[in-house]
C-alpha cells in the first residue's frame, strides 16, 4: 500500500540532509514557508532577498572577478575538480533534497545530482581547452589571433524542474572561463540551491578561491527582475517558461547585456510505420510520463504514421495504466507529483480543451492519492488522442499529458513536428535510414535537439543543450557551449617593421 511521509518527518529529513551539505539551518528564519509536493505541506520558514541583496552580491562578485581572471584556467579546473568531489560525496543528500522540494523520484534525482558531477569533469577538461584560432594574415609579417578571456559575473535563474543541475551546467563552465556566478533558484526549491552552494563555498574555501566567486540570492521574480537589470551582470543564463523568457530577454538587451535564454518546449516523435514498437513504446514512456511530465524536453505529441497509430496508442495506453504512481523516494515508484496545484489545474484544463477538440482520452487524467495527501498534486499521466492539430496542442503544458496524431506522409510528419512555436527537442523512431537522415537535415526537425530511435528527453552533458524558436536560442553544457562565457579578441600583431594597411589601402602622407 502506497504511503507519504509525515510533515514532520519530511521537514526533519530536509532540514537534516541540508545540514550535512553544510547548510546553517538554524539561521533559517523568515515569513516565507516553503513546502514539498509530497505532501503539499510546509518543509521550513526563510526570508527572500530583494533589490539591495542583489545589488551586494553582484558587487561581491564583481571584485571576486578582478583576482579570478588572473588564476590561469587549469587552476580554475583544480576547483571544479574538488567541487566535482564533493558533489560525489553529497550525490544522495543532494538527491534527496531535489526529489523533496520537486518531487522527482529517487532515480531522476541521482541522475540529476550525476549530471552536475559529469559537467564538473567536463569542466575540468576544458578549463585545459580554451582554444582560441589563428588564421593567415593577408600582410607578411603578421599574425592575426583570436583570444578568449573571462567575461565577468554571471546571473542564473533557474527553474523548479532541475533545481541543482542548471545551475551546476553554467556555473562549472563559467568558473573555468573566469567568471563568478550570482544564482536566484526558483522560489519553490530554496534548500537545494542553498544546499548546492554550501558544497561549492567548501571546494571554494579549501581552494583558497574568493568567497564571492558563488552567491545564491532567495527570492521570487523580484529577486531575479534585479539580477537581469543589474549592469554589473555580464551575461544573464536564464532557465524558464517562455514568459519568463519574455519578459527577461528584452530587459537585458536594452542594457546591452548577453543572455543565455533556455525556455519552454513542446517535443514530438514522430513513429514512422518500420519504427520498433517495444523499444518506442519504452522510449515514449519515460520522455512523456517520466518526471511526472515536467521536464523541458518531456514528450508532449506523438505524431503516428496512421497504420501503426492504433496498436502504438493502444500499448501506450496499457504501459500508462501499469504506471506506479505515489512517493517519490519510495522504491518502485515511477510518477512522483505535480508541484502544486496550479500544475494540476492546468493539465485538467488542457484535458478539457483536447476534448472539446474531437480528442479521446484513452489513458488516465485525473488525481491520484488525494484522500492521501489532499494538499499535494498527483496526476495520472494521461493520453489524448485527436485526429487533427488544435491550438492546446502547439501550448506547453508542463504536466503528464500527451497527445497523439496521426500522419499519412513522412514531410507532413516534420511540418506537424515543426508545427509549434517552440523549437526544443524532437525525435524519430524509424528503422528507415532515408527518414532518419530526412528528420535530421536541414529540411528536417527545427529543434535544437533531434534524435534517432531515443525520446526526447534525458540529454547527456557533452553536447550543447538548448532549442530554437520560443525556446530562446541559448545553448548551454557541452559542445563549445563554453564560447557563451567568455569574451573573444581578435589580436593583430605586426613583426615586419612596415606598416603595410589590409586591403591594399595607402594611407601614405
Ligand atoms: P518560471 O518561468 O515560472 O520560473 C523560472 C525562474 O524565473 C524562477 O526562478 C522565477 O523566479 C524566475 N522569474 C520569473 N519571472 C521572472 C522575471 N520577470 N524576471 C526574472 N526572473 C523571473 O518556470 P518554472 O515553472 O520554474 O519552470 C518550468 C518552465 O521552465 C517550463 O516552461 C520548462 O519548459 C522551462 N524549462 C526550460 C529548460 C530549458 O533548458 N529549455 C529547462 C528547465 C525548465
Amino acid at each position: 500500500m502506497t504511503t507519504l511521509p509525515t510533515q514532520a518527518e519530511l521537514a526533519a529529513l530536509a532540514l537534516e540532509t541540508a545540514r550535512r551539505c553544510g547548510v546553517d539551518t538554524d539561521a533559517l528564519a523568515g515569513d516565507v514557508t516553503t513546502t514539498s509536493p509530497i505532501n503539499g505541506l510546509p518543509v521550513t520558514s526563510l526570508a527572500w532577498q530583494g533589490a539591495a541583496e542583489v545589488d551586494a552580491a553582484v558587487a561581491r562578485a564583481q571584485e571576486a572577478f578582478l583576482a579570478w581572471r588572473r588564476v590561469p584556467a587549469p587552476g580554475r579546473g583544480a576547483l571544479v575538480k574538488r567541487f566535482g568531489e564533493l558533489l560525489a560525496e553529497h550525490r544522495d543528500d543532494l538527491a534527496t533534497l531535489v526529489s523533496i522540494e520537486a518531487g522527482k523520484i529517487t532515480s531522476e534525482a541521482r541522475g540529476e545530482i550525476q549530471e552536475m558531477i559529469d559537467i564538473c569533469d567536463f569542466a575540468v577538461g576544458l578549463s585545459r581547452q580554451l582554444y582560441g584560432r589563428t588564421m593567415p594574415s593577408e600582410r607578411p609579417g603578421h599574425r592575426l589571433m583570436e583570444t578568449w578571456h573571462p567575461l565577468g559575473v554571471v546571473g542564473v535563474v533557474s527553474a523548479f524542474n532541475f533545481p541543482a543541475a542548471v545551475w551546476s551546467w553554467n556555473t562549472a563552465v563559467a568558473l573555468v572561463c573566469g567568471d563568478p556566478v550570482v544564482w536566484k533558484p526558483s522560489e519553490l526549491t530554496p534548500l537545494t540551491s542553498l544546499a548546492c552552494h554550501a558544497v561549492l563555498q567548501r571546494a571554494i574555501a579549501e581552494q583558497g578561491a574568493p568567497a564571492g566567486l558563488s552567491q545564491v540570492l532567495l527570492g521570487g521574480p523580484e529577486a531575479g527582475e534585479a539580477l537581469v537589470g543589474h549592469p554589473g551582470v555580464a551575461l544573464l543564463s536564464a532557465t524558464g517558461s517562455t514568459r519568463m523568457g519574455r519578459a527577461v530577454g528584452p530587459r537585458v538587451a536594452e542594457r546591452f547585456g548577453r543572455s543565455l535564454l533556455e525556455l519552454g518546449g513542446n517535443n514530438a516523435a514522430v513513429v514512422a510505420p518500420s519504427a520498433d514498437l517495444d523499444l518506442t513504446v519504452r522510449g515514449i514512456v519515460f520522455s512523456a510520463a517520466g518526471t511526472a511530465g515536467q521536464r523541458c524536453t518531456t514528450m508532449r505529441r506523438v505524431i503516428a504514421h496512421r497504420s501503426v497509430a492504433d496498436e502504438l496508442t493502444d500499448r501506450l495506453a496499457s504501459a500508462y495504466d501499469r504506471l506506479p504512481i505515489g512517493n517519490p523516494m519510495a522504491a518502485g515508484t515511477l510518477v512522483g507529483p505535480l508541484v502544486n496545484r496550479r500544475a494540476y489545474d492546468a493539465m485538467t484544463s488542457a484535458v478539457e480543451q483536447a476534448l472539446a477538440d474531437g480528442g479521446t482520452l484513452v489513458a488516465g487524467g485525473g488525481r491520484a492519492l488525494a484522500d492521501l495527501a489532499p494538499e499535494a498534486y498527483y496526476a495520472r499521466p494521461a493520453i489524448v488522442r485527436l485526429e487533427k492539430q488544435s491550438d492546446v496542442v502547439t501550448r506547453e503544458t508542463f504536466a503528464p499529458l500527451l497527445y497523439v496524431l496521426p500522419y499519412d506522409d513522412f514531410r507532413e510528419a516534420i511540418d506537424l513536428n515543426n508545427a509549434v512555436p517552440q523549437g526544443l527537442s524532437s525525435s524519430v523512431f524509424t528503422s528507415d535510414v532515408a527518414e532518419a537522415e530526412l528528420f535530421l537535415s536541414a529540411e528536417g526537425s527545427d529543434c535544437g535537439i533531434v534524435n534517432v530511435n531515443i525520446g526526447t528527453s534525458g540529454a547527456e552533458i557533452g553536447g550543447a543543450f538548448g532549442g530554437e524558436k520560443e525556446t530562446g536560442g541559448g545553448r548551454e553544457s557541452g559542445s563549445d557551449a563554453w564560447r557563451a562565457y567568455m569574451r573573444r579578441a581578435t589580436n593583430t600583431v605586426n613583426f615586419s617593421g612596415e606598416l603595410p594597411l589590409a586591403q591594399g589601402v595607402d594611407f601614405t602622407v
